[in-house]
């Protein structure tokens, strides 16, 4: 760039330079010109005054003494007096007049018009001017009076040479004198232009190399003072603080970014753009946690985790799991395939490598680092994983698994910084929902037997019932009441009487479906709902529940074993009591007050003439 600015000035400069010459020859050699012809027209009209008085006084054969003293001027190189035809017809040719010699005295001799020329060599400049004799019949001095001639008819010619070499040669010196000032002059103000050129030059190159980094998002590379001189040198040192101060701040947003969440993002060359990026995202992420935390239940929480994963991400492969406080895991999502693991983890958790190690499982370090990656062995060429765990009070609470087919390995790379950010801000949401959960259970459960109490039934009847409207499904109700239960409190004191019940209920536990719930009602009587039932089944259930504990011996705290029986009255939802379930429990319990009239160890299906009332 340097150079060719340089080239550019000195090629403008040598036109300036030769303009400017060119001008001043030409000035000097048409002002000398000028003041040459001048004074030759002069001699040319005073040797025609000269002549024409010496005429009119006779004297004219003495006209060379003037001529002579004419010839030695300064200058004057020659003049010459020649007579016309119609002169030498009338007196001859004339001793001392002379014949014409260069070709414009002969047309100014025919012509009668004067004429001068210029002779330019590089040795000599000579100027010619040729003027011509007329008769004048009107003048003070009448021609015609001695000459044989019309009037205006040539009579001859005066014909003046002058030397101008020496005036040429001083208008040379004075413009080559000229130039070189001028050369001089526009010398030093070239290089003036060029140091500082180059100054302002080495400048535009470091910023361009500093803007170019900073194009590509790099804020660490300064500018280079060493070529920098004065003004420049203090400008670049003034950039070079901006680059640093914006460079530091660059640095603490991301050391503030790890502070925050607790491990580095995602890191490219381009530092504006990481930047940008990272804020963007801790900004979604604070959104995330805003909207979770007034998620009403950690389920809610999942379908965010799984919406950010798949809608977000746009990952169609992953798995959440659950661990549970039994060691167990229960799957809470799997996307793209109907599980990614092998079942053994359902039943140990430990099977789990994320969750046994409470660190991040990467396929990319060993294939089979996790055996029991359900592909492991099979298609392990395809598919990768990466299993994150997520701390929840201390202990790995949920697992997350991202699964991915081998190409699409740099995009899983930079997507599992921002999956940690979004679930480290879901961990302690998910660790107050799940406390909150569990303490809603231990607000249902009975402490005694580990039933669900009477709260329970209460809170979720509604729910119950909403269910089985929309499935069309019956709701067995089973009313339990153990027979002379008294008796045992009475014979071996209330820790036995406890031991029944606890006995007791867990072999109702036992016999009903998970999906059923037994719930504590009272001191000693307990109540199953069979959500969901057969029609007509739920006196089946009674009854099998009756016959196990008829059957089962319960070891009391003594050592003694005794036998138990119940009595249980049962009804079904909606059909017993037209859609009102707490009737349909007041009909249960009046067929278990039939069972106990009946003789106990009973179950009596309620029936419509059991209930002579109108309304409950
Ligand atoms: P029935 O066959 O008519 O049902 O006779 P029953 O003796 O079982 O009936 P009753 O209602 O007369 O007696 C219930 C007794 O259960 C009264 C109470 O002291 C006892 N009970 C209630 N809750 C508990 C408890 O949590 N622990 C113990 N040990 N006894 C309890
Ligand atoms: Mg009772
Ligand atoms: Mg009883």
């Amino acid at each position: 760039m340097q150079k060719g600015l340089i080239a550019k000035l000195l090629v403008i400069w040598i036109v300036v330079l030769i303009l400017v010459l060119s001008s001043t020859i030409f000035f000097i050699r048409q002002s000398i010109l000028e003041a040459a012809k001048d004074k030759t027209i002069t001699i040319a009209e005073v040797v025609e005054d000269a002549l024409t008085t010496l005429m009119v006084t006779n004297s004219i054969n003495k006209r060379h003494i003037f001529l002579d003293q004419i010839r030695v001027m300064e200058n004057v190189e020659d003049i010459r007096v020649i007579r016309a035809e119609a002169v030498i017809r009338q007196y001859g040719k004339g001793i001392y007049s002379e014949e014409p010699l260069y070709p414009i005295e002969k047309e100014v001799l025919t012509s009668g018009v004067p004429k001068e020329e210029l002779i330019e060599s590089l040795r000599k400049v000579t100027y010619r001017v040729v003027i011509p004799y007329k008769a004048e019949p009107v003048t003070a001095v009448n021609c015609m009076k001695c000459h044989n001639v019309k009037p205006g008819e040539v009579l001859g010619a005066i014909s003046i040479t002058m030397d101008l070499t020496r005036y040429r040669n001083f208008g040379l010196l004075i413009a080559s004198g000229l130039g070189l000032i001028i050369s001089a002059l526009g010398s030093l103000a070239l290089w003036f232009v060029i140091r500082n050129l180059k100054n302002v030059n080495n400048f535009l190159n470091e910023i361009e190399k500093v803007f170019s980094s900073f194009e590509k998002g790099k804020f660490s590379s300064k500018m280079n003072l060493t070529n920098l001189k004065e003004e420049f040198y203090e400008l670049g040192e003034k950039v070079n603080k901006v680059i640093e101060s914006l460079d530091n701040t660059l640095k603490r947003v991301r050391e503030k970014v790890y502070e925050l969440i607790g491990y580095s993002l995602m890191e490219t060359e381009n530092e504006i753009r990481d930047t940008e990026k990272i804020i963007d995202e801790l900004v979604r992420i604070s959104q995330f946690k805003k909207t979770i935390e007034l998620d009403s239940d950690k389920e809610e929480v999942y379908r965010r985790i799984e919406s950010v994963l798949a809608d977000y991400m746009s990952l169609d492969k992953f798995s959440i799991y659950e661990v549970k406080d039994d060691n167990t895991i229960e799957k809470v999502s799997v996307q793209g395939k109907n599980l990614w693991c092998s079942e053994v983890i359902f039943e140990n958790a430990d099977e789990c490598r994320a969750k046994r190690t409470g660190q991040d499982v990467d396929s990319e370090e060993f294939r089979c680092i996790c055996p029991n990656f359900a592909m492991c062995d099979e298609e392990i060429e395809n598919y990768c994983y990466y299993c994150i765990p997520i701390n929840i009070g201390g202990k790995v609470g949920n697992v997350v698994q991202i699964v991915y087919e081998r190409e699409m390995r740099q995009f899983v790379k930079l997507l599992i910084p921002y999956i940690k950010g979004y679930l480290s801000e879901a961990s302690p949401v998910l660790e107050s929902k799940r406390l909150m959960e569990q303490l809603k259970k231990q607000s249902y459960i009975d402490r005694l037997t580990g039933a669900f109490n009477r709260r329970f039934l209460e809170d979720i009847v509604d729910k119950l019932v909403a269910q089985a409207h929309r499935r069309n499904a019956n709701i067995g109700i089973l009313m339990i009441d153990v027979d002379f239960f008294k008796q045992v409190n009475d014979t071996y004191g209330h820790d036995a009487g406890d031991t029944v019940l606890k006995q007791i209920s867990d072999t109702i536990k036992k016999t009903i479906r998970k999906s059923d719930y037994l719930i504590r009602y009272g001191g000693e009587e307990f109540m199953v709902i069979l959500p969901d039932v057969k029609d007509g089944y739920s006196e089946h259930v009674a009854e099998k529940i009756r016959q196990k504990i008829e059957e089962t011996p319960i070891t009391l705290p003594t050592g003694i074993a005794i036998k138990k029986t119940v009595s249980i009255g049962v009804s079904e939802f909606p059909k017993d009591c037209r859609g009102k379930f707490w009737q349909c429990v007041k009909f249960a319990d009046v067929a278990l007050y039939r069972a106990k009239e009946e003789g106990r160890n009973k179950v009596v299906r309620f029936k419509p003439e059991m209930w002579d009332k109108e309304e409950y």
